[in-house]
């Protein structure tokens, strides 16, 4: 479960002081896939980034799992982010390592044996559909792969929440619809909370349970995806529908 209250991001100071994120408030329950969709610029990546605390909030609190992790000391931090996973549009797996290699970096550094972290490498490769491709470097993968590869090595701790920032930007549609399909099986059978970050209405309508449109810093419209589809006065039920009469 993932909680904003009131989140508020500001940069800078004074004169130069700029509102990114203006008084958020939405929730994203387990077993949800709860999409964020706004323009660029809109302050969708600094959301992303003050709910795995790479940024902290100037304001409100991001509640994960009932744990408020703007209270936590820095120690507390570490360990709370093992407890959520991430996913970027660039996939940022290192290039030197092998898929398996690089699902394995994680457990690495937290000491599990060997033996451990093989048998959790090759469940993970499973689990996306990767199971052939454990020797191959990022180069010899497709982009849908090594983004799958990169959500592998996101759910390596057992998270419970997942954030995915213009996971599937750039990729064709196949390998988008691979990443969606498997971002709903996790949901369904690990009861992930999913953030998923885009700016494509299309992949919107084909992962999430429901959408916030943000422009601005603000939150404009939200709702579940199915009420807003029928809902003639909704602009982002248009959006997501434009074929709709
Ligand atoms: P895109 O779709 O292009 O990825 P976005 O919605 O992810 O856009 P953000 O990256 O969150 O947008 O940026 C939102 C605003 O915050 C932008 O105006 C940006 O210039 C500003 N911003 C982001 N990071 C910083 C920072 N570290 N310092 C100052 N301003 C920042
Ligand atoms: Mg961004």
């Amino acid at each position: 479960m993932i909680t904003l209250e009131k989140l508020t991001k500001v940069y800078g100071h004074g004169d130069t002081a700029v509102t990114v994120l203006d008084n958020l408030d939405f929730s994203v329950a387990p077993g949800e896939i709860f999409a964020v969709v706004g323009p660029s610029g809109a302050g969708k990546s600094t959301l992303a980034q003050c709910v795995n605390l790479l940024e902290r909030p100037t304001s409100g609190s991001v509640v994960v799992n009932g744990e408020n992790l703007s209270q936590l000391s820095e120690a507390q931090l570490r360990a709370a982010r093992r407890r959520i996973g991430t996913v970027f549009q660039s996939d940022g797996l290192f290039s030197r390592r092998t898929a398996a290699e690089n699902i394995a970096l994680p457990l690495g550094y937290l000491g599990v044996t060997r033996r451990d972290s093989k048998k959790r490498v090759a469940e993970l490769l499973d689990r996306v559909g990767l199971s052939a491709r454990a020797d191959y470097f990022p180069h010899q993968l497709s982009g849908g792969q090594r983004q799958r590869v990169g959500i592998a090595r996101a759910l390596a701790l057992k998270p419970t929440v997942l954030l995915a920032d213009e996971a599937t930007s750039g990729l064709d549609p196949e390998s988008t619809t691979s990443i969606t399909s498997l971002l709903k099986e996790l949901r369904d059978d690990l009861g992930l909370s999913i953030l998923f970050i885009t700016h494509e209405m299309q992949t919107v309508l084909q992962v999430a349970d429901s959408v916030a449109r943000l422009d601005h810093g603000h939150i404009v419209e939200s709702g579940r995806v199915v009420d807003l589809l029928r809902d003639p006065a909704s602009d982002l039920g248009k959006a997501l529908n434009p074929a709709k009469p």
